[in-house]
């Protein structure tokens, strides 16, 4: 496996206190021990096949490309998951980790509540004990995901301070973690944070690329020209990626929230505009301000607003393996309902952002040429909020 130490050049690490770093190490053993044993692979796979509902298609969007008049579209459909959305993937393998070392509690952070969502989702599934942190002013926000959790059995804790936000919502959750590591596992929701994480969530999304390899060869008997994905923390991304790195023909974009503008404040476009840096203990490209505090961002899309990005992703990109576009709140909005008109899909906000670039690239390409756009997720979520900004 590779960047087992936590490194993807410059990027990564363990920038945390002692205390935090000691309780890492378990999790950081304990995930390279499991994931290399058939047992632990054997019983993950049951659970991605019989709870998530893997593996999903690789769908060939045929009026869309038609329309676009270039190369040719493919969806990976990660919205058909159980919960409608990749994040699934990685709470299932951390969830089922946590098991195996013995742990009785889950804690999370969550912004919007989607990863919330699905880690009282697998919790309810193995009747782990669970709760959520989450800002105060985002409880109010997503007072529907709140209740989704509760329903689920989690206990949802508001933070009450610094911005009540998901930075604050971080924080609550390793004090917690460190105080209670005796029972508890922190379950991480992107490829983000202090090694082990981004290793471990790029693993668990890992069967996004190796199901999407297997199926464009079975159906087009050759790799795709370009893989794109939108880039919050960038998890469905590099699960996308990573099985297609080595395959220096394939071009790999990743799609950052320009939000209202780059040339506003107004957006998390952290790898185009943003700066070498540490956030919640590891480096990356991050939008930070003079004293390395993270800046407020903004996208229309709550997934994707974080001020900061993977440690791999940072490493394609200063390394020129992967290309990092952005696209602003309207264009994905233009997307959301391309895509629902022309291929009966609704995708979520999020995954518009890389339908939205795809068609710019499809555009300029000849009708050989093979994309692989990842649908991250569906847009039910998002449909009163769109109706909302549209009346
Ligand atoms: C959370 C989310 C994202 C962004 O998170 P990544 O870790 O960057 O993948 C993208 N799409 C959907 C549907 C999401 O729920």
């Amino acid at each position: 496996m590779k960047n087992k130490n936590g490194y993807f050049g410059e990027f990564g690490g363990c920038y945390v206190p002692e205390a935090l770093e000691t309780v890492l190490k378990e999790v950081e053993s304990n995930f390279f021990k499991y994931i290399e044993d058939p047992d632990f692979l054997e019983e993950l796979a049951y659970y991605q096949k019989q709870f998530i509902g893997r593996e999903n298609p690789l769908y060939f969007a045929e009026r869309l490309t038609e329309k676009v008049g270039g190369a040719k579209i493919y969806l990976k459909r990660e919205d058909l998951n159980h919960t409608g959305a990749h994040k699934i993937n990685n709470t299932v393998g951390q969830v089922l980790l946590a098991k195996r070392m013995g742990k009785k509690r889950i804690i999370a952070e969550t912004g919007a509540g989607q990863h919330g969502v699905a880690t009282a989702t697998v919790c309810a599934l193995f009747g782990m004990d669970c709760t959520i942190y989450m800002g105060e002013v985002d409880t109010k926000r997503q007072e529907l995901n709140v209740f989704r959790m509760e329903l689920l059995g989690a206990k949802v804790v508001p933070v009450t301070f610094g911005t009540k936000t998901l930075k604050d919502a971080v924080d609550a959750a390793l004090i917690d973690f460190v105080e209670n590591a005796d029972d508890t596992f922190y379950l991480l929701g992107s490829a983000v944070g202090p090694h082990p994480y981004p290793i471990m969530v790029r693993e668990f999304q890992s069967v996004i690329g190796s199901e999407a390899r297997r199926q464009i060869l079975e159906v087009e008997n050759r790799l795709p020209d370009y893989l794109i994905a939108a880039v919050g923390g960038g998890s469905n991304a590099i699960g996308l990626f990573h099985p297609f790195v080595d395959d220096q023909e394939v071009k790999i974009i990743g799609v950052e929230p320009a939000g209202k503008g780059l040339d506003t404040t107004e957006h998390a476009a952290s790898i185009s505009l943003g700066s070498v840096g540490v956030l919640h203990g590891f480096k990356c490209y991050t939008l930070q301000d003079e004293d390395g505090e993270p800046l407020p961002v903004h996208s229309i899309a709550a997934g994707l607003d974080y001020p900061g990005v993977g440690p791999e992703h940072s490493y394609y990109h200063q390394s020129g393996r992967g290309e990092y576009v952005s696209i602003t709140d309207k264009e994905a909005l233009d997307a959301f309902f391309t895509l629902s008109k022309c291929e009966g899909i609704i995708p979520a906000i999020e995954s518009s952002h890389a339908i939205a670039h795809a068609i710019k690239v499809a555009k300029e390409l000849t009708k050989d040429k093979i994309i692989i756009v990842n649908l991250s997720g569906r847009g039910d979520k998002d449909v009163q909020q769109v109706k909302e900004m549209i009346s």
